[in-house]
């Protein structure tokens, strides 16, 4: 099938490579044209775990290039996938200005289209987007019907970061979910993904809508749920890792996996998602007490570390603190609302002198604190270098005792829990989410 994806970032460039590598012919758009030389010179604009060279293969094989013209792509294609961002706006609520410019601008060009085409919406949205701005846009600026003309549908995304190409390659885990103006457009796009390894849920658009919010706020409550329990736990001098595993052999709460204390939820979705949900729910005059809740006790954890740190250190002005991990979550250089910024705004503040490294979040951490704080290339250089260090991000190399343990004294907050408590050696004093305040 020949497919038009508009946005090529995390997502955007997910979807085009991985239909590319299923032997679909991908015609991306963007904006930004420093994305479109790198990926059509093979390089992925984005760090994700097999994205270069599965974009080197599809772009080496023809199967996807990339470029700034919406309307030949659109007029080229059968099916476009909107793929930009919807961020969130001052007050929390959604910002659509990018899926509204896009519709009008592919709305434009189908009245020069001489196939029923489809239009599918794979950006984050709020129920009720499609009909009430999407479809609109596409109608007025093509003449066209919905339905009838073009189809419309909402295919949300689940992919994860850091393991974004496999996740949408097997979605076995996630399921596929399509909701659809009509059978003839849900055929052909669920057609686009014979295949793939998931089952697949067909509805209506404001449900598939309302599916991606429900999962995100679902995640993103428990979350916050396992942080406060977290947090209780230390100050009843009990560790929560214990805790964490007695409640995970009741069935019904089974693997836990979003049970992990931490520093609460960041990236570019849960946040966002769950404020403009937040709003969205109150503009119908209903008040979501646990989505609100989610939020507040997420906006805590931050100041839970920098707590720790100050027990430890007292007063942190002119105190070298090393932050290991920036980006949002291992295996993504991506640091959107990531938890581990925060910490470090929290510790400047309080004058502390930080100092950072992260494996892949570098160059966009650069890009925000750009001379506040002093930048390590090795996790060794900045423990060498500090008084306090806190693991503010799970990559899985900041979780070797061995790191810490050759500096005498070390203070160590393992916001994250990823180090071995039971072998944390007598010459380090070690603190941690959810570890008991009193102990050690
Ligand atoms: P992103 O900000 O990384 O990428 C958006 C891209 O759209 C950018 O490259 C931007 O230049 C481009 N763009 C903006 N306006 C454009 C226009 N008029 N024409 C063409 N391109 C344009 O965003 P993302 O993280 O890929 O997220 C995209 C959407 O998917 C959002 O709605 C997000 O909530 C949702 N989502 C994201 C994830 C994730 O993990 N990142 C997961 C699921 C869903």
């Amino acid at each position: 099938m020949r497919v038009a994806v508009v946005g090529t970032g995390y997502v955007g460039l997910t979807t085009a490579v991985c239909f590319a590598s299923r032997g679909h012919q991908i015609k991306c758009v963007d904006i930004d044209e420093s994305k479109i030389g790198k990926i059509n010179s093979g390089v992925s604009p984005i760090f994700e775990e097999g994205m270069d060279s599965l974009l080197k293969e599809v772009v080496e094989s023809g199967r996807l290039t990339a470029s700034s013209d919406l309307g030949n792509t659109v007029l080229d294609s059968d099916l476009s996938f909107i793929c930009v961002g919807t961020p969130a706006l001052e007050d929390g609520s959604i910002d659509l200005s990018q899926v509204r410019d896009v519709s009008v601008s592919i709305g434009k060009t189908l009245k020069n289209h001489d196939r029923r085409y489809v239009v599918v919406i794979k950006s984050t949205v709020l129920p009720g987007t499609s009909e009430s701005v999407v479809i609109p846009e596409l109608e007025e600026n093509s003449g066209l019907k919905v339905a009838k003309g073009f189809g419309v549908c909402v295919n949300p995304e689940f992919l994860r970061e850091g393991q974004a190409i496999s996740d949408f390659l097997n979605p076995k885990n996630t399921g596929i979910v399509i909701g659809e103006s009509d059978t003839e457009s849900g055929d052909v796009l669920a057609k686009l993904y014979t295949g793939f390894n998931g089952p697949v849920l067909r509805t209506f658009l404001r449900t598939a809508e309302m599916i991606k919010y429900a999962r995100n706020a679902y995640l993103a409550k428990d979350v916050s749920f396992a942080n406060e329990i977290a947090n209780v736990c230390s100050a009843f001098s009990i560790n929560y890792l214990d805790v964490k595993k007695g409640m995970e052999l009741d069935s019904r709460i089974g693997e836990g996996r979003f049970l992990s204390a931490g520093l609460g939820y960041g990236g570019s979705c849960f946040k966002k998602d769950v404020l403009a949900l937040i709003k969205k729910v109150e503009s119908k005059g209903i008040e979501p007490k646990v989505l609100k809740a989610a939020e507040e006790v997420n906006e805590i954890q931050p100041s839970v570390v920098l707590n720790l740190a100050q027990k430890a250190l007292g007063n942190l002005n002119g105190k070298t603190i090393a932050v290991l991990g920036l980006t949002f979550k291992e295996g993504t250089d991506d640091i959107r609302e990531s938890r581990a910024i925060k910490v470090v705004e929290l510790l400047l503040a309080e004058k502390a002198s930080v100092t950072v490294f992260d494996p892949k979040g570098m160059d966009n951490a650069r890009k925000v604190f750009g001379g506040k704080v002093d930048y390590s290339k090795t996790t060794e250089e900045a423990v060498n270098k500090c008084d306090l260090c806190i693991i503010a991000t799970e990559w899985p190399e900041f979780g070797n005792i061995n790191l810490f343990s050759g500096k005498d004294g070390l203070i160590v907050i393992d916001g994250k829990r990823l180090l071995d408590y039971n072998s944390i050696p007598e010459n380090i004093k070690y603190y941690g989410i959810g570890f008991p305040i009193l102990d050690k």
